[in-house]
């Protein structure tokens, strides 16, 4: 845990420090780096965060010395070593969004998150587990078995980036990537006691990430502090000419916020701010309440709010986000990507090969979008669902007119039981429901640790106008120093 030469545990530093220390020379990228391949040995095979770890990471951090030694003055991000999400590609790496289909898959190219990390020096350990595609809420759908929450190992460590926040929980990697349509970097590090944050839709790059929904998805850091989620959000963020969708410009506020001038909204829908339990566990409920203290204390001004279409949240992601998966995943058909097998004809080829290549998770929803696109129920299901995504996205914007930040708990209760709830995907759709609208509408949000419920931590979740991201931070860093 200590660096043999300077006493200093590495467990416990922040990015900044780290790059301090190895800038001063006082701790390597190899040691920095030598620690956290130990504690992958240690654990890894109780926890299975990770797919693969790769073996060039120390030529990576050996590049990062020598640059050093050299004299040069390295980014925040040089050395630092990272677990990279299943989905996310790495030029010449498999990536397998932990499918069967995927399996063999080696990645053509960098996607343009991995390219700017790589330009900062960061070191990549490995692939970390994550649910099929993306789908789900515990890692239990990986066609590569399930990952473990290493608070209790009879637990998931939530989904589907529950690999890189176990890692980081572990102590197995400094900070890792995510990506989050509905909640998967927030749900997770609240089941972990990590950090997790989803920035506002087309901050960040798409580009290089396999596709689950893609007018939800975006890709995420997942660490030990806010800071340092802050500082891996700058390096990858930013307009990129291979993804249409990313933001034109800088729209990113830059203006220091005053954070005690703020006003935090709870919404009724969510949480009560006294009375009324809406379904959420009685430590997350006190958590959540202990943390509205805080900000009170602060000086910050709390007001509950109405956000009337958020309890058909739910409902409205799952018919959008099927009908996206149907026609992004139809893309696997033996012929282009990954795995391929024999039918009689083609359409056997076709039906054999996502027969084998797809889990039951990623095939429920490939039928339920098929349903809720064809001709007969288009206008009922799909069409509605969007309307109602843009009644949402108005409910919001008339809220964030009279507050500046939103806050609740980040799931309903802390991480269950590894089949617990495997075989019911309702109960596993309802564990969204506070992470999902963020996605609805496109707006930054933060998972942050609220405290323990036993031995198992808790999480809330700020969300905040889109792209104040500053906000979500500031007030983070705040909340984390007055814990
Ligand atoms: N739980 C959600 C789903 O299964 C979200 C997953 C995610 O954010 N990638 O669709």
């Amino acid at each position: 845990m200590f660096c043999k030469m300077t006493k200093i545990n590495l467990s416990k530093l922040n990015i900044r420090k780290a790059h301090e220390l190895m800038q001063n020379g006082e701790v390597s990228a190899r040691e920095l780096l030598s620690f956290y391949l130990g504690n992958i040995k240690k654990h890894e095979k109780n926890i299975h965060a990770y797919l693969e770890v790769f073996g060039d990471a120390f030529e990576k951090a050996e590049e990062v010395d020598k640059k050093i030694k050299a004299g040069e003055e390295m980014p925040l991000l040089a050395g630092i070593p990272m677990g990279i999400k299943d989905n996310i590609l790495i030029e010449g790496k498999k990536c397998s969004a932990a499918s069967k289909m995927l399996e063999d898959f080696v990645a053509p190219y960098d996607a343009t998150v991995i390219k700017k990390l790589k330009n900062e020096g960061a070191v990549f350990l490995g692939r970390t587990n994550m649910d099929e595609f993306a789908m789900g809420v515990s890692t239990e759908h990986s066609a590569f078995g399930v990952t473990k929450n290493p608070h209790d190992l009879e637990r998931v460590p939530g989904g589907s980036s529950g690999g890189s926040a176990a890692a980081v929980a572990q102590q197995e990697c400094f900070a890792a990537l995510g990506s989050d349509t509905a909640g998967s970097t927030r749900q997770p590090a609240s089941f972990c006691g990590i950090v997790g944050m989803k920035p506002t839709y087309g901050a960040v790059s798409r580009y290089g990430l396999i596709a689950m929904a893609s007018s939800f998805d975006q890709i995420g850091p997942m660490t030990k502090t806010v800071e340092d989620a802050e500082i891996i959000f700058d390096a990858i963020k930013g307009t990129d000419p291979m993804d249409s969708t990313t933001s034109v410009g800088d729209p990113m506020s830059h203006s220091e916020c005053v954070t005690s001038d703020l006003t935090i909204g709870v919404p009724k829908e969510f949480f009560f701010l006294d009375g009324e339990n809406k379904g959420v566990d009685k430590d997350v409920e006190e958590n959540t309440k202990r943390a509205i203290d805080i900000f009170k204390g602060l000086g910050l001004k709390i007001k509950q709010v109405s956000l009337e279409t958020l309890k058909y949240a739910v409902e409205i992601y799952y018919i959008i986000t099927p009908a996206e998966v149907s026609s992004n995943l139809s893309r696997y058909d033996g012929v282009r990507y990954g795995l391929s097998k024999n039918g009689d004809d083609v359409l056997g080829d076709y039906l054999k090969t996502r027969e084998k290549g797809f889990g039951d998770e990623v095939r429920r929803r490939i039928l339920l979008g098929t349903y809720v696109l064809s001709a007969g129920y288009y206008d009922a299901y799909y069409g509605r669902a969007q309307k109602a995504r843009n009644l949402m996205k108005n409910d919001f914007e008339k809220v964030f007119r009279e507050v500046d930040v939103i806050l609740s708990p980040t799931t309903p209760s802390p991480a269950f039981k590894i089949g617990e709830k495997v075989d019911d995907p309702i109960k596993m759709y309802l564990e969204d429901i506070f992470t999902c609208a963020a996605n609805l509408t496109g707006v930054p949000s933060i998972s942050l640790p609220s405290g323990l419920s036993g031995n198992l931590p808790t999480g809330i979740q700020l969300m905040a106008p889109w792209f104040e991201e500053n906000r979500l931070f500031e007030l983070g860093k705040l909340f984390e120093k007055n814990q």
